[in-house]
């Protein structure tokens, strides 16, 4: 089998909030199981807040990338200030998320606008340097069409957003992608890049 080569929006059991994370979706396990060659973790910035340091070693001592999931402007400042490689941003229709973004990218870490189908972001104001995620979790909930006249103007992340140790899959997401034209951004592309799948031919016998 072969890993996928980035997998960025993943939650644990730090997110303690989210009731859909099962205890035994652990940093250790997900490392264990290592279904993408870059794996990282990206539990919601509430849970984690109050202790960033303690999350961050965990996540780093598997060797994975420390990401967190952001729910909108109301935790911008807060999201600035931790040690996260990246953001998984929420952005509403509100105005003070789209300013948000601006204020997250103004950190220089990757910014990527989580589910924006579902959130109904509107992405004609999004600023053109965020990546746009298609996430396996929800894509098939919305007409992903209407993403496609975006496909040009930003980059964009698979990504599974597992919180289950059997939702640690892109299928879905990479359909739409295929379906989109798009091909994903990397974001540590030296890490992804080595042991790539080799795409098989359509109809080619193996
Ligand atoms: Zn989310
Ligand atoms: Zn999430």
């Amino acid at each position: 089998m072969y890993p996928l080569p980035q997998d960025l929006h993943i939650h644990t059991t730090f997110s303690r909030s989210d009731s859909a994370v099962v205890p035994e979706q652990t940093v250790e396990l997900v490392a264990a199981i290592g279904h993408a060659q870059v794996i990282g973790i990206s539990d919601h910035l509430e849970s984690i807040v109050e202790d960033f340091p303690t999350y961050a070693a965990a996540v780093r001592s598997y060797g994975l990338k420390v990401g967190t999931e952001v729910s909108g402007a109301d935790w911008a400042r807060e999201a600035e200030a931790v040690e996260a490689q990246y953001y998984l941003y929420h952005c509403r229709d509100r105005e003070e998320d789209y300013r948000g973004a601006e204020q997250l990218l103004a950190t220089g870490k990757p910014v990527i606008i989580a589910h924006p189908l579902i959130l109904e972001t509107d992405l004609r104001r999004v600023p053109p340097e965020c990546l746009i995620e298609i996430n396996n979790r929800y894509v098939w909930r919305s007409n992903w069409e209407l993403l496609r006249p975006f496909i040009a103007s930003f980059s964009f992340v698979i990504n599974s957003d597992a919180h289950q140790p059997h939702w640690l899959n892109q299928n879905v997401a990479r359909h739409v992608a295929r379906e989109l034209g798009i091909a994903e951004t990397l974001l540590f592309p030296d890490e992804a890049g080595l042991r790539r799948p080799q795409p098989v031919e359509p109809g080619k016998k193996l």
